[in-house]
């Protein structure tokens, strides 16, 4: 069924680690957001194979049923937070809630998902000898004082507060990834991602795009937090794998900025979005959360340089390539 193909010559060995022509690929995560667009990109190499291994806290099958059942695929229900023996060349470690609502539910277990998950995929990747790459965040820079963010911007971070789960967490994920390359010479890559946006994001997981497209085709007014003049810079997701996997087979261990520098204030965000959806949903300006980010945009000079890589998708080419897998998801067609 849909696309499981059978391997031309199957060799009793194929799924053991004698057989050496495959690139084997695990993705922490990969039953979530960023990480399914990756996995489909990764298949697409018929000389990969790609294990997923995720807890299904924010992820879900639904998004890897394309791939359920090849043979050069395989999900792995498993948590980070607990040791991992398999083998492989390369580990895409996504694994953690990236959206605050989740990230903040139970935030000592996004610390553990942070220091400990990466701890262990630091000692798995010791251990066989792959090259790991861990999905950081523009969080690490904080509330920053320095606009855009170049990547020897140390941040201006809350040690203490609601969001520290998450931003220190990933600073110590970071930095547990520098001393295995120093102590253990592991081959590290770093990426800080910047907010990211398409298909298959949660509908209702809080983050401002989903938000803004899943109330305007509700009818619903869109929620503009306040001041409203605070900005991101939103990077459409097959932009960022594109940018995850130059990252991963280049030269550099990073900290690399990966994402859009377009950047918009969240009133401008909710306008575009409701000229390209609906011209008749209101705006309605509600209270913010603590320690919100005033501003955010990413400098992708090294990007540029180092990988060769910027982003091809505006912002207008992919709100209406999220807005119609949002309409088939909530059985909103685009004449109703
Ligand atoms: P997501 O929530 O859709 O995906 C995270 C995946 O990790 C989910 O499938 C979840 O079930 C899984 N997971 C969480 N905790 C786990 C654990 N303990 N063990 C195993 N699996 C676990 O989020 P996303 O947007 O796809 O983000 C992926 C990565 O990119 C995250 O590391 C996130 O911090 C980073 N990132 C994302 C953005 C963004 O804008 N989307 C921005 C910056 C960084
Ligand atoms: N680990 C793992 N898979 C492996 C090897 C190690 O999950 O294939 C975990 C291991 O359980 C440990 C962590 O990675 O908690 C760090 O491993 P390392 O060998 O660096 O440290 P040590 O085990 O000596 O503390
Ligand atoms: N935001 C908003 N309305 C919403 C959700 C979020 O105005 O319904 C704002 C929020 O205050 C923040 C920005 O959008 O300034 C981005 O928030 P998000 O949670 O998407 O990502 P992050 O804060 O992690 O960048």
């Amino acid at each position: 069924t849909n696309g499981a193909k059978k391997a031309p010559n199957p060799s009793p060995l194929r799924n053991s680690k004698f057989f050496q022509s495959n690139m084997r690929i695990l993705i922490t995560g990969g039953a979530g957001f960023i990480g399914s667009h990756l996995v489909d990109r990764l298949m697409e190499n018929e000389k990969n194979e790609v294990i997923v291994a995720d807890n299904y806290f924010t992820g879900s099958k639904d998004n890897l049923s394309k791939w359920i059942g090849h043979p050069r695929f395989e999900l792995i229900r498993h948590d980070v937070t607990e040791p991992l023996l398999i083998e492989v060349d390369r580990i895409y470690h996504l694994a953690c809630p990236a959206s605050p609502i989740f990230y903040k539910y139970n935030p000592v277990k996004t610390i553990k998902t942070n220091v400990i998950g990466t701890l262990n995929m630091l000692g798995l990747a010791k251990r066989v000898g792959a090259r790991i790459l861990l999905t950081s965040t523009s969080e690490v820079y904080g509330d920053p004082l320095e606009h855009p963010q170049k990547e020897e911007y140390w941040g201006n971070v809350n040690p203490i507060g609601v969001r520290s789960c998450y931003d220190e967490g990933k600073r110590v994920a970071e930095t547990l990834m520098f001393d295995y390359h120093r102590q253990h010479g592991i081959e590290i890559r770093i990426a800080r991602i910047f907010n990211t946006y398409g298909p298959r994001m949660n509908i209702d997981d809080g983050r401002v795009v989903s938000n803004f497209i899943a109330q305007a085709l509700r009818g619903e007014p869109l929620t503009v937090q306040l001041p409203g003049t605070q900005t991101r810079s939103f990077c459409y997701v097959s932009d960022m794998v594109d940018g995850l996997i130059r990252l991963m087979e280049g030269e550099n261990t990073g900290p690399i900025n990966i994402g859009n520098p377009g950047e918009f204030t969240m009133m401008e965000l909710a306008q575009t979005v409701k000229e390209l959806i609906d011209p008749k949903v209101t705006i309605k300006e509600v209270e913010n959360t603590p320690d919100d980010p005033r501003q955010r945009k990413p400098d992708i000079t090294k990007a540029k340089e180092l990988l060769g890589w910027e982003p091809k998708v505006s912002l207008r080419q992919g709100l209406p390539l999220m807005e119609e897998d949002f309409r088939r998801r909530l059985g909103v067609p685009k004449d109703a």
